[in-house]
């Protein structure tokens, strides 16, 4: 019969994407909206990285290549990683994905069986949840609170884990809270998965993003133990500004890089080799431009952080790493009337004309999402507005 597969009844749609073509489709009808939702970094891919995807085109490197990506683009992927994490890796340690998002969805196939857990500290990114019940595997959700920095604690982790825990998610810097993780909490985490045999899988796409001289560290850096049970998400969409050509990767241990190579094998065929190759230029050449980008970050958050956290009833910590504020709204909420951050986002995108995230995308009851991957003026238009609704419906 014509119908629909039990997998994809149960699949939630990406709120962000959701919200952001809401305020794109206002835009479009001509209403002033102003967009905090967005996940990307409103720079234009560097120069230098578009010329060289464009040569590579002229020199009729447009064809297929290897599965889990081009020889070229693992090595400076390896170099990568020995530049900034002092870590060794080889080729078959490495599998490029279209974006690190595929790269998760590849990962999660290949080692979830039915049933079993995956442990994800929340409030977390929207897809790593939808991405576990298509392997259908099972997300056991830990809450973390403001006063831990949204950060999970071992006692919380030895709480949740059971016979079928199989692997554990650590996003640092994180998107919404954009808190990072210290390395004295990383060694017991690693300790943590060694005393139960968990794979750790650890996104740090917003390594790059880091703020206030707070220093990124990677979970695979503190043993060798702890490296040969991490697989290390990461890619150019946040650090190199190249959202759209989408190049992600995962290092790790080849026993499951190789099934993960397989499988794209029959899904993908490839990551688009243009994009390939401008990812070999976002490695291999000056990194300054990626430095530039992370202080004009800095400086927004600088600026805007007081403000956001100056709105009545708003509570933020303020963020360490990443592009997002993560607003505590429950005491707005009570005194304008609203018992979700659904509506309450609903309200700011109909009534203020402001589309933030509501927090129940990453498995939070109590926060919004603000984005300030835009212009300062825009995001303090956006403040005066959403502060103005607030005060207006007190
Ligand atoms: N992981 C986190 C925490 C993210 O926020 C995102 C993008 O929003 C991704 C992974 C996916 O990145 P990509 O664009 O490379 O697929």
């Amino acid at each position: 019969s014509r119908t629909l597969s039990k997998r994809i009844e149960t699949l939630s749609p990406s709120t962000t994407l959701a919200i952001t073509a809401k305020a794109k489709a206002m835009k479009a009808e001509g209403i002033d909206v102003i967009g905090l939702g967005a996940g990307e970094p409103d720079y234009n891919t560097p120069e230098a990285i578009i010329q060289a995807a464009y040569r590579s085109m002229q020199e009729g490197k447009t064809k297929y290549t290897p599965a889990g990506g081009l020889p070229e683009l693992k090595d400076a992927i390896i170099a990568k990683l020995k530049r900034d994490q002092k870590l060794t890796y080889t080729r078959s340690e490495i599998m490029v994905g279209v974006g690190a998002k595929h790269a998760l969805y590849t990962l999660f196939q290949v080692l979830l069986n039915e049933g079993d857990e995956v442990i994800i500290p929340a409030p977390f990114w929207v897809s790593y949840t939808e991405q576990i019940k298509l392997a259908e595997g099972t997300p056991v959700i830990i809450q973390t609170t403001a006063d831990a920095e949204f950060k999970v604690t071992v006692e919380q982790l030895e709480e949740a884990v059971t016979e079928r825990t199989k692997a554990l998610i650590i996003n640092s810097p994180s998107n919404p809270t954009g808190m990072i993780y210290s390395k004295e909490e990383l060694v017991e985490i690693a300790e943590f998965a060694k005393r139960h045999d968990l794979w750790i899988i650890s996104d740090e796409i917003y390594e790059k993003l880091i703020y206030a001289g707070n220093e990124h560290v990677s979970i695979a850096e503190l043993s060798d133990d702890a490296k040969e049970r991490t697989l290390i998400i990461n890619g150019v969409s946040k650090s190199h500004s190249m959202t759209g050509w989408r190049i992600g990767f995962v290092a790790g241990d080849a026993s499951v890089i190789g099934p993960m190579t397989d499988l794209a094998s029959h899904s993908t065929s490839n990551p688009t080799t243009t994009s390939q190759y401008a990812a070999i230029a976002a490695y291999n050449g000056s990194q300054d431009i990626v430095e530039e980008m992370r202080q004009d970050f800095e400086s927004r958050l600088n600026r805007v952080y007081p403000q956001a956290n100056a709105i009545r009833g708003f509570h933020i910590v303020k963020p360490k790493g990443a592009f997002y504020l993560l607003a505590d709204v429950s005491e707005a909420m009570k005194h304008t009337g609203f018992t979700s951050v659904d509506h309450f986002s609903a309200a700011l995108l109909e009534e203020a004309k402001v589309a933030v995230i509501p927090g129940s995308a990453f498995g939070s009851t109590t926060t919004i999402r603000l984005s300030y991957a835009t212009n300062v003026e825009a995001i303090e238009e956006a403040i005066r507005r959403i502060s103005h609704y607030v005060e207006q419906n007190w």
